[in-house]
């Protein structure tokens, strides 16, 4: 691809898919994996899994899928200004979340819980399982077989003992290596995104409040700026003009901190990446000491809220219960997860029970765990 910097993914340097395909004829490989996860089943299913709220308890609020949305679109910024490969990125992020159960972190935690005896449950994980597995779609292949540099960036963290069992994606974890530049700023996007959404998200719900925001830096440089060029400004602009220079303002010490880390590793190519010893893709000591305040500040606040703590509770209760189900009786999944558990030993069937399970959306894991369960 012309203009691209020398340590950007060049898909000519690629690892490839793990199944050979003819290439595309009017698309790169990289536009091409993106154009499969929006066109794959978990990615609709987004629309309707917990960002923060659940789905039910309002329009507006951010869904998983506007969320990876979002995550996309500061990670294409990012990486066009970086001179990096944009549809790489944008293929990572929108990917991201995949593998999220229903209810947030909430289901994530409890799921990891019920498969403690299993090997555990990480949606970061299964974003990858979608992708490599899960999604049936392609005749010649399981999953939706996309590029090494994108599963690479999907696999955000692994333990050592995954990592030798997924192997290539996995070997990086082994060599401490790092992903290149690209997956690099999908993460880093995925926490600026949530950060800000959340604080919009937040607000609207009336569950945080302007003045508790006021003792966070980000929120309240960018909320003076604004109420001194438009006094008397009402709330709702007020909020959305805060959010979007608290955005600007990260972004723009993202690119401009990155490229000073770039200058000094001088990396030739994306190999030189994954050895550099340390993430690239990183903000300054300063902008890193705000946005972590403000991360801690949602946990504290929002995330720990006790209106948040009942949804979490009553999440927790429906997938322990559905796991619980199933698990004594893998023959009441639905056909084609039936059929990959029944007569399995007890390790398969209950990751099995966790794909179902995983895949729900919020609704429809409420409305299962009435019909079997209330
Ligand atoms: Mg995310």
């Amino acid at each position: 691809m012309p203009g691209l910097a020398p340590y950007a993914a060049f898909e000519a340097q690629s690892r490839g898919r793990r199944f050979d395909e003819p290439p595309a004829r009017y698309r790169s490989e990289y536009q091409r994996d993106r154009d499969r996860i929006i066109h794959s089943t978990a990615f609709r299913r987004l629309v309707y899994k917990t960002q923060v709220f659940v789905n039910h308890e309002g329009d507006l609020y951010r869904t998983r899928l506007t969320h990876s949305l979002e995550v996309s679109q500061i990670g294409r910024s990012v990486a066009s200004a970086l001179a990096l490969n944009e549809p790489l990125t944008e293929a990572i992020c929108l990917a991201h979340d995949l593998g999220h159960t229903p209810f947030g972190h909430a289901g994530q935690d409890e799921l990891n819980d019920c498969m403690q005896e299993f090997g555990g449950f990480e949606h970061n994980l299964q974003s990858l399982r979608v992708v490599d597995e899960l999604e049936a779609k392609y005749a010649d292949f399981p999953g939706l077989n996309l590029m090494f540099e994108t599963r690479e960036g999907i696999l955000k963290h692994c333990s050592k003992a995954n990592a030798r069992e997924l192997g290539d994606v996995g070997e990086r974890f082994l060599k401490r290596e790092k992903p290149g530049l690209e997956a690099q700023i999908a993460d880093l996007s995925d926490a600026i995104a949530y950060n800000n959404h959340d604080v919009d998200d937040g607000l609207r719900s009336g569950l945080l409040s302007i003045e508790q925001l006021r003792n966070q830096a980000l929120f309240a440089d960018a909320l003076q700026e604004v109420q001194e060029r438009y006094p008397g400004l009402e709330d709702r602009r007020l909020i959305y003009e805060t959010i979007r220079r608290m955005i600007g303002t990260v972004v723009t010490d993202l690119v401009e901190n990155t490229k000073a880390n770039i200058d000094a590793a001088g990396p030739a190519s994306i190999d030189d990446v994954r050895k550099a010893g340390r993430t690239l893709v990183a903000l300054s000591p300063e902008v890193t000491e705000q946005h972590v305040s403000l991360k801690r500040f949602l946990h504290q606040h929002l995330y720990s809220h006790e209106k948040k703590l009942e949804m979490t509770r009553r999440a927790q209760t429906i997938v322990r219960e559905l796991f619980d189900f199933y698990i004594v009786d893998p023959g009441r999944l639905p056909q084609e997860f039936a059929a990959r558990a029944v007569g399995e030993e007890s390790a398969i069937q209950a990751r099995v029970v966790a794909d179902y399970i995983a895949g729900m959306t919020d609704r429809y894991a409420i409305s299962e765990h009435e019909r079997l369960l209330c």
